[in-house]
């Protein structure tokens, strides 16, 4: 699998990164998720994205367990972590409303909590999950020059910000910001025209795309514009020598030229085996505008 550097510096991650959100749910034991992990590694698929609020502030916690269960797999992958959500939860009996906390000691705290989480001494990346409307960007910074310097986070960047946000946090930075994990899929069009990705080429910062499956929704049987989109992806799918609806729309991604990251959800090999199979996929220009027409249900102007 391809690896791809985030910025001039910044750390070099698999092309496709295993996201674990959903890890609760899976309802693997410690056993399970270590040979799911090693059957990712197995693949190229060596970076790893969690939060700390994944799985209402447990998920990190069940990784973590895994990491304890054999050390030497830190050194073999990449670990990317979130902090700035405030959920109300009994695993936070403080919280009395959902908020966002950019402040100077929360994302210390937090992220000092995920290293404790996860059983490791350094994290490769660190994000923040959302804008906060409160961030006070000189805060922000200074919380990631207190990391860095001590070694506890390698890089940083962000999650779901506009271009403006990722720039007022930058101008306040004296290194880059890696990245921006943005919601983006052939069911989620928005930051191919809303100067996301626009920003993130003219920055040379790779993106990370969440839910690129569109979380699930992409096979929904009772979704009109799934049931397009799936219809065309399966159409150039046959095209291209037999691909599956899911491996066009990630081949569909990887065709962008922001060298976008598409972070999977799935907690089943396969699937990730058939999302690896995505990297050899060449979509030209007229199968990815077909596939966006059928997004868009108009074609472009
Ligand atoms: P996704 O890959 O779009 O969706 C995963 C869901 O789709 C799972 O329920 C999976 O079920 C199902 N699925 C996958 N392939 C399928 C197939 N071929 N047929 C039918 N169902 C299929 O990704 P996501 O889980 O929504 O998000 C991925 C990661 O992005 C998360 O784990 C998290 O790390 C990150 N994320 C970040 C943010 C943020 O704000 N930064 C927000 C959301 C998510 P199975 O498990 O059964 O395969």
């Amino acid at each position: 699998m391809t690896r791809i550097q985030l910025t001039d510096g910044g750390p070099t991650f698999s092309r496709l990164v295993a996201g674990v959100w959903r890890l609760r749910e899976w309802g693997m034991d410690s056993r399970a998720l270590l040979d799911f992990i090693h059957g990712c590694l197995d693949l190229g698929v060596t970076t790893f994205d969690n939060a700390d609020i994944y799985g209402g502030y447990t998920c990190e916690a069940l990784f973590g367990a895994a990491l304890a269960a054999e050390p030497s797999l830190r050194g073999r992958i990449e670990l990317v972590t979130k902090c700035g959500i405030q959920l109300v939860s009994d695993n936070r009996p403080a919280n009395r409303v959902h908020h966002y906390d950019t402040g100077r000691d929360h994302l210390v705290a937090a992220a000092e909590n995920s290293l404790r989480q996860l059983h490791t001494d350094t994290l490769d990346l660190l994000l923040i999950h959302r804008p906060d409307p409160l961030m006070d960007a000189d805060e922000v910074a200074e919380a990631f020059g207190a990391l860095r310097a001590a070694g506890k986070v390698r890089h940083f960047g962000v999650s779901n910000f506009m271009p403006w946000q990722f720039h007022l946090l930058q101008s306040r930075l004296d290194f880059p910001l890696v990245t921006n994990q943005i919601e983006l899929s052939v069911l989620h069009l928005d930051p191919l025209h809303d100067g996301t990705l626009d920003q993130a080429q003219r920055l040379r910062t790779p993106p990370m795309a969440w839910s690129p499956l569109a979380g699930g929704r992409l096979f929904d049987p009772w979704d009109e514009r799934a049931a397009r989109v799936r219809a065309a992806l399966e159409a150039v799918g046959q095209e291209v020598g037999g691909a599956g609806a899911d491996q066009v729309a990630l081949a569909w991604l990887l065709r962008h030229p922001a060298r976008i990251l598409p972070v999977l959800g799935t907690g089943k090999l396969e699937r990730v085996r058939a999302a690896a199979a995505a990297e050899a996929i060449a979509l030209d220009r007229q199968q990815w505008f077909t596939i966006w027409e059928a997004s868009a249900g108009r074609e472009v102007p």
